[in-house]
């Protein structure tokens, strides 16, 4: 099955993609992870997607579905996938159904994670995430054992620096203007399913994908 997460940063795609990958056995794709390695091993891609990743802003179209598409190419994905954080425009989600449709496939579900600003940005400012392995943390709702450290791999945790009040201000602008006409998108397709990201027992979240997965069998 061919998945999306939409929804504001930091609402929480992640962790639930990450849920969903482990449960389904799909591989988990996240454009703005494909985006921090390439920063972190300073390619070209990483230098011109740096510059806007600090804004709070998009990196553009073009340059996003490449790279998507090159990665939707390989071979992990043959059974099906689950995008986090891509498609964030329209131009995007219109760039991959062409993909798509050259390989005679389409996205069967869009899952929107909902969760209102105030919560949102006080989830981003307290977040702490592994430089290593991406687990991430809340410095008061989800504290690792040992401060500012990995507990599942024991590196070092970052306070990303978009994770900071004014980029986080940036990135949410971003979303409501570019991000949002998505839901609309994938509702007229007839695949939107809605889950709350503020879901607290894992329980319950597996329950609520469940419900979720079996809808797009
Ligand atoms: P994320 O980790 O998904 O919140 O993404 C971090 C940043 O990477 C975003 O604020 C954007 O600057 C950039 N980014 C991630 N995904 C996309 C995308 N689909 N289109 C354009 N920029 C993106």
């Amino acid at each position: 099955m061919n998945i999306i997460m939409l929804g504001a940063p930091g609402a929480g795609k992640g962790t639930i993609a990450s849920q969903m990958k482990e449960k389904y056995n799909l591989p988990h794709i996240s454009s703005g992870d494909i985006f921090r390695a390439n920063i972190k091993e300073n390619t070209e891609l990483g230098k011109l997607a740096k510059s806007y990743i600090d804004k709070g802003t998009l990196v553009p179209d073009d340059v996003t579905i490449n790279m998507m598409v090159d990665r939707l190419c390989k071979d992990d994905c043959k059974n099906g996938f689950i995008l986090d954080g891509f498609p964030r425009t329209i131009v995007q989600a219109d760039g991959l159904n062409e993909a798509l449709n050259k390989s005679n496939t389409k996205i069967d579900l869009a899952i929107l994670v909902e969760g209102d600003d105030d919560q949102i940005a006080e989830r981003l400012s307290g977040r702490r995430v592994c430089e290593k392995c991406g687990a991430t943390y809340h410095i008061v709702s989800m504290p690792p054992k040992v401060d500012g450290v990995c507990d599942k791999c024991g590196a070092t945790l970052i306070h990303r620096k978009d994770d900071t009040a004014d980029v986080i201000k940036d990135r949410l602008k971003t979303y409501h203007e570019q991000t949002k006409p998505l839901i609309d998108y994938y509702n007229e397709k007839g695949i939107l399913k809605t889950i709350s990201g503020f879901i607290k027992s894992k329980e319950e979240m597996i329950d609520a994908i469940d419900k979720i997965i079996s809808f797009g069998n």
